[in-house]
């Protein structure tokens, strides 16, 4: 049977306190289920001890706490974690842990599938089946912070939203889950470690300015030639280039926070010196920074990766027009834990 309690973690801590006044409680007991439930990370109310017995029964009538559960766990043989993340309506999503000597970045879900239809990447081949609640992100930093103190001694440092599905696309509840992320009465994590990563939705970046929100923009360019860029993700028919252009330059002109561009170069598709040239003038219009993405198979061979040649091509243009670019190896391959490659497999 489905249960017909309100899931109390969808509840804001203004809402909490207001519940606690409506029973006749002194409010400040919300703001203590609040802490409860976030920056201590209980799963049950009978472990919320400085509540009376009758508070915690009159909790247990009336919510459930929804949580997620790490089903399986994958280790890579470079130290990459891929965690199977249950849901409580049994839908699975993945995250991963990526460690380097430097950092400990978790690469988190904000859907169940995708919104969107790039035809590389094998999390668009799931359709999206729904949008995460904000706590059941903040739920999977939670298990890759333990996690890597666990298994790598140290906390947990960056996050990137570069699981599956389309951030903007499920905006409210991203942004939902960034605030009890950075707030002190969550983990307290800096935003200015954080990446939101887009395919590139304008609207949706303009308001991200528009909401002066303080943490990292990536989007996916892969191509900055309109009609290159339908073929391979074609939801680009209606978010075009010079829209996105239009966003980004309203996204810098607020935040002053550089864009990174995330870009995968194939043989046949964005391998010749014309997109070359369009990507330099594409970056020419926002400070940037390139980040050339290493392709990851995901299947018979339509898409490949193009020569180290040509890549190298891409490199000296973007040099040569003064655009920082770095190459991004890929890490937890093995476990089919890297970019693009989240499709719930085991
Ligand atoms: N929807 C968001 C975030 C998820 S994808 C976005 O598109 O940005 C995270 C990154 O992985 C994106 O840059 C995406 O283009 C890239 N990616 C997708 N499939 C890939 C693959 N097979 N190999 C390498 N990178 C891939």
């Amino acid at each position: 049977m489905v249960s017909e309690k309100r899931d109390i973690r969808a509840l804001s801590k203004e809402e909490l306190r207001s519940f606690f006044e409506s029973i006749g409680e002194k409010a400040f007991r919300g703001t203590q289920v609040y802490e409860w439930l976030w920056s201590k990370g209980l799963h049950s109310f009978e472990e919320m001890t400085n509540l009376s017995k009758e508070i915690r029964a009159h909790l247990n009538e009336n919510f459930v706490i929804n949580h997620i559960k790490v089903d399986h766990l994958q280790k890579s043989a470079d130290g990459t974690i891929k965690n199977a993340v249950k849901l409580h309506d049994d839908l699975v999503v993945e995250s991963v842990l990526i460690p380097t000597k430097k950092r400990t970045t978790a690469c988190v879900s904000s859907q169940v599938g995708c919104s969107l239809d790039c035809k590389f990447c094998a999390t668009a081949r799931l359709k999206r089946m729904r949008n995460l609640n904000p706590d059941e992100i903040y739920d999977q930093v939670v298990a890759i912070d333990r996690e890597s103190r666990l298994y790598h001694d140290k906390p947990l440092t960056n996050i990137v939203f570069m699981g599956m599905g389309e951030p903007l696309m499920n905006y409210k509840n991203v942004l939902e889950s960034i605030e009890k992320i950075t707030s002190d009465e969550g983990l307290g994590m800096s935003p200015k470690r954080i990446v939101v990563s887009t395919s590139g939705v304008p609207k949706m970046i303009k308001k991200l300015a528009d909401d002066e929100v303080k943490f990292h923009l990536a989007v996916s360019l892969h191509s900055a030639i309109q009609e290159t860029r339908e073929q391979i993700m074609p939801f680009a028919k209606n978010f075009t280039l010079p829209d996105l252009r239009e966003a980004l330059e309203y996204w810098y002109s607020k935040t002053k926070r550089k864009i990174t561009y995330e870009y995968i170069v194939w043989k046949g598709i964005n391998d010749k010196w014309e997109d070359i040239e369009a990507l330099v003038t594409f970056c020419k219009y926002v400070p940037c920074k390139v980040n050339i993405i290493e392709y990851n198979p995901i299947d018979d061979g339509e898409f490949q990766q193009a020569s180290s040649t040509v890549i190298q091509d891409y490199i000296e243009a973007l040099e040569h027009g003064r655009i920082p670019v770095t190459v991004r190896r890929s890490r937890g391959k093995d476990i089919d834990a890297a970019c693009g490659q989240l499709a719930n497999k085991q």
